[in-house]
Order: C-alpha cells, then sequence, then structure tokens
C-alpha cells in the first residue's frame, strides 16, 4: 500500500487505520523508492494493535522498462538500503525535472509550482504529474493524462536510470528483507519477456513473487500463481492501494492465494 510519502493520497497512519478497519491484521507500506512513511505507518498499528512490516517498492531497470520489486521487513536503519534508495530518489528528482520542462515546452503552463504542492513532502513520481494535469484540466482522468503525456512517446516522457534488478534485490537482502516481484501481469511486455526477468530476479536471490493483486482478474491470478510454481517463489498478496477515489481498488480486499503455494508470510522469521 502507498501513502502520502511516495505518491498516495493517504497519510501512512490513515493508510494503517483504514487496514484496520478493514479487517486486516498484518499489512505493509511499500511507497515507491522511499522509507519515509514507515515510522509513522507503524505506530499507527501499534495503536490499532495489527502488524505492519516496514516496506519498500523499488524500481528496477528492466531491458527497456521497468518492473518493481517490493522489499518487505526491511531493516529501515541498514545503510545499503538507505544509500540505494537515496540514488533512486535522486532519479526521480532529476526525472520530474525533465518532465516539468518537457512538458512546459509542450505548452503546459504552471506545472513546477502545481507539482511542487502536489508532490508535498513525498518523493516526486508520474502519478503527482498526473494529476495535476488533470487538475489543470489538461485530461479527463489519471488514465487519460498517462496516455498523453506521460507514456513513451509522449511529450512528457523521460526516461530515468533506474537501479538494476539485481542491485534492488541486493539491498533488500541486506536490510534483512524478502524481495517480491511486483504485480507480474501488469508489465507491458511480452510473456517470454517477463520470464526472463523473473529469471534474473531469482538469478539475483529474489524469494516470492506477488500472486493476488487488486486490480487484476482470476486469470492474472492463476497466471501469477502458475509463475510462483515454475520458479519456485513464495506468494505475496497486495492491493497496491493509492487512492480512495479508486473505489476499484480497496484495502484488504484480495482473492485468497492458491493452497498449493507458500505464503510469504510463513516466513518472517523474527521480523516484527
Ligand atoms: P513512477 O514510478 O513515478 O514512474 O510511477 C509509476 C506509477 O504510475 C505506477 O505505480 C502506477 O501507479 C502509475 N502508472 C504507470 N503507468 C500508468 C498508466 N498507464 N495509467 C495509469 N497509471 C499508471
Ligand atoms: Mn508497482
Amino acid at each position: 500500500m502507498h501513502s502520502t510519502a511516495s505518491d498516495g493520497r493517504l497519510s501512512p497512519a490513515t493508510v494503517v487505520q483504514r487496514a484496520a478497519e478493514a479487517g486486516v491484521e498484518l499489512m505493509s507500506l511499500t511507497d515507491h523508492d522511499t522509507l519515509d512513511g514507515v515510522v509513522e505507518a507503524r505506530k499507527a498499528a501499534a495503536d490499532a494493535g495489527i502488524r505492519c512490516l516496514p516496506g519498500i517498492e523499488l524500481s528496477a531497470r528492466w531491458a527497456r522498462g521497468v518492473v518493481h520489486i517490493v522489499g518487505l521487513g526491511v531493516d529501515v536503519d541498514n545503510r545499503c538500503l538507505q544509500d540505494g534508495v537515496a540514488a533512486q530518489q535522486r532519479a526521480r528528482l532529476a526525472r520530474a525535472r525533465q518532465i516539468v520542462t518537457r512538458l512546459e515546452r509542450a505548452g503546459i503552463e504552471d506545472l513546477e509550482g502545481r507539482l511542487a504542492a502536489m508532490v508535498g513532502g513525498g518523493v516526486p513520481g508520474r502519478a503527482h504529474v498526473a494529476r495535476c494535469l488533470v487538475e489543470a484540466g489538461h485530461a479527463r482522468d489519471i488514465q487519460q493524462a498517462f496516455d498523453r503525456f506521460l507514456q513513451r512517446g509522449r511529450p512528457g516522457y523521460a526516461p530515468v536510470s533506474w537501479a538494476s534488478i539485481d542491485a534492488v534485490v541486493d539491498w533488500i537482502g541486506q536490510a534483512g528483507g524478502i524481495a517480491v516481484f511486483a504485480h507480474p501481469l501488469r508489465y507491458r511486455i511480452s510473456r517470454g519477456a517477463l520470464r526472463a526477468a523473473i529469471s534474473a530476479f531469482v538469478e539475483a536471490g529474489g524469494t516470492a513473487i506477488e500472486v493476488s493483486n487488486a486490480g487484476g482478474g482470476r486469470d492474472d491470478l492463476a497466471a501469477a500463481a502458475a509463475l510462483a510454481r515454475r520458479f519456485t517463489l513464495k506468494a505475496s498478496m497486495g492491493s497496491d492501494f493509492h487512492d480512495p477515489d479508486f473505489p476499484w481498488i480497496q484495502i484488504g480486499r484480495l482473492a485468497p492465494l492458491p493452497r498449493d503455494l507458500t505464503p510469504v508470510w510463513e516466513d518472517l522469521g523474527g521480523v516484527q
């Protein structure tokens, strides 16, 4: 789940409170390329009497694209992870500046100030830019903002040099966490390319994959489960919650994992 520490719409504490209200017993706040919300989330979880694993969702370079790797149960004080996260944030800031320059050149006015207000204290992402474009009337909704302005080939596209899959899996491992290949069916790549990305993830030491995901239907769940079996990975679940105004993604409403898979939470050991 995501909070205002990255591109979510609710504060870390509010996300946790909503999770507790929805009956969630174990969750993780996994903001994009930042650990900043974790302390607040864990305090809120302690208050609400639920478990909240320290987490993160790291962007990783794959071929010409990007995959997302979630780290669960990471030590937020680990130097190696912190250094890696700092580099990812520098890449995000540099890309945000490039996006602003490109879109202003394409005739979008006043984006810089609007974006700064939208991001607040969080780590900037394309979802913030998309919201600014909707707010200023340049797009009907977030999807259209991505399609018209932010996708590769559109005027606001700016490449970003994320760390490799190897590097991000290593940071997570150094910080004592479990690396999870996030939402495998959501990348716009062929099945062959997806399997190659998962192979690289496994070779780097990754041990789990997200199988139950709020956005995908039964076919996606079955396909992700097949990938878990093929690569002998533990299975995770994730709503990828960002925004209460997107009613189709709700907290704590995930399809159960197929029984033959090993849930990632069976192996948390000493993680609190
Ligand atoms: P970033 O990590 O800043 O590049 O932003 C990635 C996030 O933007 C993803 O996690 C999605 O939530 C969102 N996103 C990416 N592509 C699209 C799209 N085509 N339509 C809507 N949201 C998207
Ligand atoms: Mn993601």
